[in-house]
Formats: structure tokens, C-alpha cells, sequence
């Protein structure tokens, strides 16, 4: 079994202890590659820099979180350009909305998060999304460009069904995380991951955040892995009523068409 951990901040503090080592026990558990969520403009230099030392195993995003917008130049988007010619580079993002935590100015959130696509539009890179409590700004922002955009995945989706329904209908992919092995947070996300077309689906980790609440093996410090996705898989198989190894194909083939790789 083989599958794709399409979000890991490997590049995060947390890591640097044992980064090597992280990826290879997610190698010996069927989970490689790994896409490195760019979240800034200087982690998205880090990642790509330590992705394209593993060709095949490591790709990276670029792009800047909402909550970093209010750092962002003219100068910031140049930056993601240049890094987006790399071989490693395999999506603009994450970048998007976060009205939850109001870390950046709205004004500048929308500026940025537009100004990205667009870099996606250009580039003909996949988008790597983050919406959170922002849904209306979001999507109107999002369906302009909607023909122009060659794939999307709305990352760690975890909002209402009437959301799901319209980033579906927008053609969006969405990735789901250890949020559905939540049995408090996580409930409602139970019946609408059925919603999803098998060929829309993709998994993450969002390591080291979002440890899977259910884990057996629970780790000392809490910190989230990317090998802890076959733990994701299997949950969302089960409720999905699914064979885990059908899944893992599935997911697997979604993650390599959306990507290119
Ligand atoms: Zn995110």
C-alpha cells in the first residue's frame, strides 16, 4: 500500500530534531511522498531547498498563509514566482482566508490570497487552499478565476455540507486530515466526506498539528507524523465502508494526477 501525504509542515520547528528520520518511518509505512506545505515566503524557501534534495520522495508548495499577508510585498509574489519554476515546486499555497483568527487585515488577505491565484493561473500550478469561518469572501474571490485555475483542493476541509457542495461545484479537490478521527470536533465530517467523489478526495496530516485523537500509540509530545496517515486512511475507510486498500489506490491515483508527479 502506497499513499500521499499532501500536507506535512515538515519544515516546522518541531522537526528539527529528527527531520530525515520522520520521513523515512513514513517510508516504511507506504507513505511517500510527502508535499511540504509552504506557509510563508521564507518557508517556502526552506522547503523547496529540502525537497529538491529528495527527488521522488519530497515535493513542496509555495505560497504565503493568510495569516502572513500582512508581511507580503509586490516583492513577496516575485519570490513565488522565481521558486515555482522548481522541479520540487508542485502548487501555489497554501494560501486562502482565516477570518477565525484575524492574524492578517482582511483587506490584505483578499489582496494576497488574489494575487496568488493568479500566480496559479500563470503558472498553471495547482492551488493548496486554506478557508477558515471566511467561506463567502472565499468563494467569490475563488469562482472568478474558477476556469483558469488548472486543479484546487481545499485543505483540512472541515466545514458545513452547503460549503462542501459549492467548492464540489467549483471542481474542487478536497483533503481531508485526522479531524475525522475526532469523535467531538470531527462528528459532522462523518457523513460529509460520503459527499465527495471518489476522484475528489485526497488525505494529509497537517503534521505536526492535528494529532489523530484516536491513536493507539499515542507520541509523548503530541507531535503529529506523516505515518500516522495510514491511521487517517483507515478511519476514513471505515466510515466510508470501504476497503482501506482500495482507498489508499484511489487516493493515491487523485494525488498523482493533481499534483503532476
Ligand atoms: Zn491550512
Amino acid at each position: 500500500m502506497k499513499i500521499i501525504d499532501i500536507g506535512i509542515n515538515l519544515m516546522h520547528r518541531s522537526f528539527n530534531e529528527d527531520r530525515e528520520q520522520v520521513v523515512q518511518s513514513a517510508i516504511d509505512a507506504g507513505v511517500s511522498p510527502l508535499i511540504i506545505t509552504g506557509t510563508s515566503e521564507r518557508s517556502s524557501i526552506i522547503a523547496a531547498k529540502y525537497a529538491s534534495k529528495y527527488p521522488g520522495k519530497l515535493y513542496s508548495t509555495a505560497g504565503i498563509h493568510p495569516h502572513d499577508a500582512k508581511s507580503c510585498t509586490p516583492e513577496t509574489i516575485k519570490n513565488l514566482e522565481k521558486l515555482a519554476k522548481q522541479d520540487c515546486v508542485v502548487a501555489i499555497g497554501e494560501c486562502g482566508l482565516d477570518y477565525n483568527r484575524d492574524f492578517s487585515p482582511r483587506d490584505l488577505q483578499r489582496k494576497y490570497f488574489e494575487a496568488q491565484i493568479q500566480l496559479a493561473c500563470e503558472t498553471g500550478l495547482p492551488l493548496f487552499l486554506h478557508e477558515r469561518d471566511a467561506f463567502e469572501d472565499f468563494y467569490r474571490i475563488l469562482e472568478k478565476y474558477k476556469n483558469d485555475i488548472s486543479h484546487m483542493v481545499v485543505h483540512c476541509f472541515t466545514g458545513r455540507k452547503e460549503e462542501l457542495l459549492a467548492y464540489l461545484g467549483l471542481g474542487c479537490h478536497i483533503g481531508i486530515t485526522g479531524w475525522i478521527c475526532d469523535e467531538r470536533r470531527g462528528k459532522h465530517l462523518i457523513d460529509l466526506v460520503k459527499l465527495i467523489p471518489q476522484d475528489k478526495l485526497m488525505i494529509e496530516t497537517d503534521a505536526p498539528f492535528l494529532t489523530p485523537r484516536n491513536l493507539e500509540d499515542k507520541p509523548k509530545d503530541g507531535r503529529n507524523e506523516p505515518r500516522y496517515l495510514v491511521h487517517i486512511l483507515d478511519e476514513l475507510a471505515y466510515h466510508l465502508d470501504e476497503d482501506m486498500e482500495d482507498l489508499a489506490e484511489q487516493t493515491y491515483k487523485n494525488t498523482k494526477r493533481f499534483f503532476n508527479i
